[in-house]
């Protein structure tokens, strides 16, 4: 069994994050999508476990103190945080584990998992951003003001990120992550040989 590949996704909020990790779980259901804990309350239609774990900003903070998140960061006026155990579990199986991250959370998982590999979505221009937002329908306009302002600050993070995919076709951009996971997984780090080579 090869190892697995820890990959972030990051990217402005409305570039299509969520669209593209169903997509790449459609066609290869063994990814795992890594669950978050968030202070977030739940959007309609989001529900406990699937979309995120939904807690309160005490038990937030003691899975700060227990050391229980791989990474956490604050985000609009939310605290956001990947659970370490199930990442773990999950790539210890083997599966590749996808982390829908911030680019705070991206660079912290950088620096704790240094073979993790970044991949950052960029829209096709900012207005198309704005349009998918609006077309969602998921956030008031004060949220959608809020989360495009947001955005400007996120995207000079691109230079940062290894793989930066442009998701203009989403046909396009799944194939290329798909290229990725393909050509991270030649590379001899994470290569187990059937037979060994002294
Ligand atoms: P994010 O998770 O990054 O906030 P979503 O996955 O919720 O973004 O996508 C935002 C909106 O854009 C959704 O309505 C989705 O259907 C749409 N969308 C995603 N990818 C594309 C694409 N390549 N072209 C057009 N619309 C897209
Ligand atoms: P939303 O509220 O739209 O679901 O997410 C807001 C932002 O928080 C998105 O950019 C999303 O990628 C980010 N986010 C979701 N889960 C986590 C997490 O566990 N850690 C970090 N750092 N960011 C997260």
């Amino acid at each position: 069994m090869n190892a697995a590949l820890l990959l972030v996704i990051s990217g402005p909020s409305g570039v299509g994050k969520g669209t593209i990790c169903r997509e790449l779980r459609k066609l290869d259901p063994t990814i795992c999508l890594s669950v978050s804990v968030t202070t977030r309350p739940p959007r309609e239609g989001e529900t406990e476990g699937n979309d995120y774990c939904f807690v309160s900003e005490t038990y937030f903070r003691e899975l700060i103190a227990r050391g229980e998140l791989l990474e956490w960061a604050q985000v609009y006026d939310y605290y956001y945080g990947t659970p370490k155990e199930a990442v773990n579990k999950a790539l210890s199986s083997g599966s590749d584990v996808l982390l829908e991250i911030d680019v705070q959370g991206g660079l912290k998982v950088r620096e704790n998992r240094p073979e993790s590999v970044l991949l950052f979505i960029l829209p096709p221009t900012l207005e198309e951003l704005a349009v998918r937002l609006r077309r969602r329908g998921t956030d008031t306009s004060k949220s959608i003001d809020t989360r495009l302002r947001w955005a400007a600050s996120e995207l000079p993070y691109y230079k940062r990120y290894d793989y930066v995919i442009v998701n203009d076709t989403l046909a396009e951009a799944i194939a290329k992550i798909s290229a990725i996971r393909i050509a991270e997984k030649c590379r001899p780090q994470y290569r187990q040989l059937a037979w060994p080579i002294t």
